[in-house]
């Protein structure tokens, strides 16, 4: 029952009607006993830093930024964790001590996502397709937190990609870059062991596009695509059509947020009952 000492927290973005951190996160709070409520707030980006002081003048117990702030937001906080510092963006934000930290939880997401589905990638050489924000936060996560043995950034934009590789060496990587193309990808898919698929390609509504084909998939590399709408994505029909180990969004999507909750709380969230509300909201479960 939400009464006079419910801890508040909530995601900040606009639209951010559709996310589903409120049904995720309440999932977790009541799953450990909490009394923490989780909500949404739709704010524009004139109004973000009123809406950040407002939060925590009113003693939110964390929030989350979701887009177009991710970047923005970075400009109004009091301190950055390493990783987001070395990402440029921040999901998750701390109110710690009277000052704002924030951080960034998307890569860890994903690692954790992996492990789970008990794949390593210390040693293994790692391609992720995409350039944006999600495929930037995997990347410098993979290269501050594990011991890879190099990242591939394979994209259809030479500055975004060389933008991308300058930080994933900086963060402790080897890195390389490749350019999108039909001739490009037979050869550079067998050269690695893990594919992560990090751009929108084949999301609702447009869900019969995908990047890879079974036939670019013969080598059998594990294959995470952070793509959850639909939950289970043509490439992923494509990756189990050829053998190969498939792993969803859900994963990185719950992982994020449990990983937040860590930072907030210092509780163990309940990883299982956030993935029962996610699968739920988008109709799975
Ligand atoms: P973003 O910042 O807009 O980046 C999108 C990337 O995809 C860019 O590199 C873009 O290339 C590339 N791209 C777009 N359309 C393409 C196409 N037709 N062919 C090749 N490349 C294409 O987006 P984001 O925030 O990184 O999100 C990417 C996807 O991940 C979205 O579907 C999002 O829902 C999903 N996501 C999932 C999670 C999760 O928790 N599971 C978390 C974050 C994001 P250019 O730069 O050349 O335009």
């Amino acid at each position: 029952m939400v009464d006079a000492s419910t801890k508040v927290f909530a995601v900040i973005g606009s639209p951010v009607e559709h996310s589903l951190s409120p049904q995720m996160h309440n999932a977790s709070f009541s799953a450990l006993g909490l009394n923490c409520i989780y909500v949404a707030h739709r704010v524009e980006a004139q109004e973000l830093g009123d809406a950040i002081a407002g939060l925590k003048a009113l003693k939110y117990g964390g929030v989350n930024v979701t887009l177009p702030h991710k970047q923005a937001v970075v400009g109004y906080l009091d301190e950055l964790s390493g990783e987001a510092r070395a990402i440029g963006a921040v999901n998750t934000l701390e109110f710690r001590d009277g000052r704002v930290v924030g951080h960034n939880t998307d890569g860890i997401g994903a690692l954790n996502a992996l492990r789970e589905a008990g794949v390593e990638v210390d040693g293994r050489r790692v391609l992720i397709l995409g350039s944006g924000g999600a495929a930037r936060a995997i990347a410098i996560t993979l290269a501050m937190r594990c011991e890879v043995a190099g990242i591939t950034l394979l994209g259809r934009t030479r500055e975004k990609l060389e933008a991308l590789a300058g930080d994933v060496e900086r963060a402790g990587a080897r890195v390389a870059i490749r350019l999108l193309s039909e001739a490009e990808l037979r050869g550079t898919v067998e050269e690695h062991d893990v594919v992560i698929h990090a751009t929108p390609v084949g999301m609702h509504p447009r869900t019969e596009e995908t990047l890879l084909r079974a036939e670019h998939l013969a080598s059998k590399p594990v294959v995470m695509d952070i793509v959850y709408t639909p939950r289970e994505t043509r490439l992923l029909r494509e990756a189990k059509k050829a053998g190969c180990k498939a792993i969803d969004g859900v994963g990185m999507l719950v992982h994020q947020g449990a990983e937040a909750e860590r930072i907030w709380l210092g509780v163990e969230p309940s990883v299982e009952a956030m993935r029962r509300a996610v699968l739920e909201a988008l109709g799975e479960e």
